[in-house]
Order: structure tokens, then C-alpha cells, then sequence
């Protein structure tokens, strides 16, 4: 077993049982991509079990903290069973799931996600990478399922020095398939969707969001950055009459067009915009364009709180915007899924928008990804989904 052995002081992460290790806090040793090591203490006390990564700033992700574990093929199982478990205490109406959620679950570098019979898989570290085929057939006997598509497309995975690879890790077949949630019905293409093929984290907002239409009876919504829709169904399901769906992706735009359809709601109720948000909040305040409700869910502007600064003024002026847009007592589902936004610079970033716009608000709800995609007490890097219902002054 190879041995990583830390500089003087650089344990206490670890000792709180945060799951990386970074370069600079490495005094010696090696290993191969993925190869398991013992972390040890500049005195030679051991700290974890981890996947050792020559090529990432995150030279080591912890396995274990626990001296007696193997890091086996019955480790990966215990690790997977432990993560299906919990979502089965979870009332989560749908069959459309995150199962395995990085480090939260244990397992640095793997996202599982469960679209009805068909899982999507993500493996963006080396440590995972190495165990894939131990993590494939684990995933099958623990689920009970067939079918397992590879979406390792990330580009995270240069970091960890590893290639892009899609396609059937275990099974075959077509890649679309058919969900529900909340009640709608929602299709999903593992191979060529966003992400693992769709946004499970914004599952409990979408809810709240058709729930709030309901009691606003919010008639026209705006659904910026709809992708393939799922805000736009819950606002028609919630009574609306009139939802714009605006996204920059053809193909999202008319699966969310689809989407509408396949619900059962009146086609015309539904428009499509395949244009950059931030020039259609613009065109529309220049026409005079109200709403009842807007939702503002974009991509992440900043992976890193580096880049912070860049986009806290790229949110802002979206608020800003869209603030204008909104009639009094309208409602803003605003969202953010930057890691390097916190929740604090979230709001204020917020704040600054209802300034700029000259119009104040009150918070109704503060959202987040849904218990399926949790955040370890101990790994707070892993929360990164957070939103504002914002009910504006009459
Ligand atoms: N709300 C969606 C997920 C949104 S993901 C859901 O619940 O499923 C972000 C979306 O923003 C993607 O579909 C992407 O195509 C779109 N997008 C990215 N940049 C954009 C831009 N500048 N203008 C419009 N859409 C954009």
C-alpha cells in the first residue's frame, strides 16, 4: 500500500472529515491515477483511505476514514446500498432520482441518476474512474436495474487528466426514456441531454412553483433558461394561461414544446423563444412586456469563487431585468447553481437588483436542490443550488 504523507499541520481538514487533499499539502509520496493510498499525518498517524490523482490540484479524495475498511469491490456496494437506501425514506414523487451524489454519498467523483428503468452515470475522478467496472455491476445488483448509460462528458474530467466517454456501460437500447414527477410526465435522452439528461436538483422548486402560480393565480410566466421545460409544465399545471419559454437550445426548446403537449395542455398556451435571455428580458422591457411570474434559472456562471466577481454582475443584471418585467405582487423563482456564489452573496447580488430596479420584495421561500442531492455537514463545497421566491411590493 502506498503512502501519501502530509505536511506538518495539514491533517486538520481531514481530521474534520473533509473528503480532499490538496497538492500543496503533500510532503511525499506517489501512486498511479486512481490507485488507492493511506494518508497519513506528518507523524505518521493515519488520516484516510483515498484515490490518489497525479494530475488534479485534489491530489488524493478520501474513501474512508476508517482504519479497518478495504477499499474493495464490497466497499463500492456497501457505499451504493448505503446512498439507494437513504432515497428510499426520501417522498420523492418521481421515479426520476439522483441515487449517488459525489461526496456526499461517500463516493467522490460519481453522480448516479435513475430515469425509470435507466440509470445515467458520471465518473469525474481518476478514483472512480479505476473502479468503474466494480461501480457498474454494484449499481446493477443493488438497483436491480439493466441498464446504465455513461455520461462522462464533463469537463471537469480534464482535471483529473481523463478523456470524455459516452455510452452503454451495462445494457442497450434507446436512450430516451419516459419519467414522471409531481404528477407530469417528462421525457428524458440519457445520451444527449444536459448533464446526466436532465436537472433533477430543481425537482422541489418546479413543485413550488406550480404551487404558487396556483395560489397567486399567476396567469402569464416567463421560463428563462426553460431548457426542456419542466418550470413551464409545472407553471400550465399550476393554472397559468400564457408561459414563454426562452432558452438559447433549439433542441431543449422543443422538447419543452413537446413536454406541453404531452400533458394534455392546450399547445397555444405555450411559446417558444430560442434567443439569449439577457436580450429578450431587454426587447421586452422595451416593449412594455409584464409578467406575473418569472422564473430565472441559469447555467452556472462561476465554478470557482474566483470568478465570482464576473458573475455576480452577470446575475445581477439578469434580476435586475426581470424584477422590471414583473407586475406588482408578481413572483421571482431566481436561482443560482454557481459553487462559487454562496448563498449570502446570492441574496445580496439579489438585493442589488431590487435596488438598481427600484423595486423592493419580500422573500417567500429560500429553495435548494431536493434530499436527493444532499450536502454533508462536513463538505460544504458540495452545496451549490440555491433560490429566492421573491414576492414583489404592491
Ligand atoms: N430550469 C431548467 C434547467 C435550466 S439549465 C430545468 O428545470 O430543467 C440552463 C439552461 O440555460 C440550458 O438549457 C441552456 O441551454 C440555457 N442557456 C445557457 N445560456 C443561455 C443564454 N445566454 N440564453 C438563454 N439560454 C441559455
Amino acid at each position: 500500500m502506498k503512502v501519501i504523507r502530509l505536511r506538518e499541520g495539514k491533517e486538520r481538514s481531514l481530521v474534520k472529515r473533509h473528503p480532499w487533499v490538496f497538492e500543496g499539502s503533500i510532503a511525499g509520496g506517489r501512486a498511479d491515477p486512481g490507485e488507492t493510498v493511506r494518508v497519513e499525518s506528518s507523524t505518521g498517524e493515519f488520516l484516510c483511505w483515498g484515490a490518489y490523482s497525479p494530475a488534479s490540484r485534489i491530489r488524493v479524495r478520501a474513501w474512508s476514514f476508517d482504519v479497518a475498511e478495504r477499499i474493495d469491490a464490497a466497499f463500492f456496494e456497501r457505499r451504493i446500498a448505503r446512498a439507494v437506501a437513504v432515497r428510499q425514506r426520501l417522498p420523492i414523487d418521481s421515479n426520476a432520482m439522483r441515487l449517488v451524489h459525489g461526496e456526499a454519498d461517500g463516493l467522490p467523483g460519481l453522480v448516479v441518476d435513475r430515469y425509470a428503468d435507466t440509470l445515467s452515470a458520471q465518473f469525474t475522478a481518476v478514483g472512480v474512474e479505476r473502479w468503474k467496472a466494480v461501480i457498474a455491476d454494484a449499481l446493477l445488483k443493488v438497483t436491480g436495474l439493466a441498464r446504465l448509460y455513461e455520461r462522462s462528458d464533463a469537463s471537469v474530467r480534464e482535471l483529473e487528466g481523463l478523456a470524455p466517454i459516452t455510452g452503454w456501460l451495462r445494457g442497450d437500447g434507446p436512450t430516451e426514456v419516459s419519467v414522471h414527477e409531481s404528477g407530469w410526465r417528462l421525457s428524458v435522452d440519457v445520451a444527449h441531454g444536459h448533464k446526466t439528461g436532465a436537472y433533477l436538483d430543481q425537482r422541489d422548486s418546479r413543485r413550488l412553483l406550480a404551487d404558487r402560480v396556483r395560489h397567486f393565480g399567476a396567469q402569464r410566466v416567463l421560463n428563462c433558461y426553460s431548457y426542456t421545460g419542466g418550470f413551464s409544465v409545472a407553471a400550465l399545471a399550476g393554472g397559468a394561461s400564457d408561459v414563454t419559454s426562452v432558452d438559447s437550445s433549439g433542441p431543449a426548446l422543443e422538447r419543452a414544446a413537446a413536454h406541453v403537449a404531452l400533458n394534455g395542455f392546450d399547445t397555444a398556451r405555450h411559446h417558444t423563444i430560442d434567443a439569449d435571455v439577457n436580450a429578450t428580458l431587454r426587447r421586452f422591457a422595451a416593449e412594455g412586456r409584464r409578467f406575473d411570474a418569472i422564473v430565472l434559472d441559469p447555467p452556472k456562471f462561476a465554478s470557482i469563487a474566483a470568478q465570482a466577481e464576473r458573475a455576480a454582475r452577470a446575475y445581477k443584471d439578469i434580476n435586475r431585468l426581470a424584477l422590471g418585467l414583473l407586475e406588482p405582487g408578481g413572483l421571482l423563482f431566481t436561482f443560482s447553481c454557481s459553487g462559487g456564489i454562496s448563498a449570502d452573496l446570492f441574496h445580496k447580488i439579489v438585493a442589488g437588483a431590487g435596488l438598481d430596479a427600484g423595486i423592493d420584495g419580500q422573500i417567500h421561500a429560500r429553495t435548494g436542490a431536493g434530499a436527493d442531492h444532499p450536502t454533508t455537514i462536513n463538505f460544504p463545497e458540495g452545496e451549490y443550488l440555491k433560490g429566492l421566491v421573491i414576492v414583489t411590493q404592491v
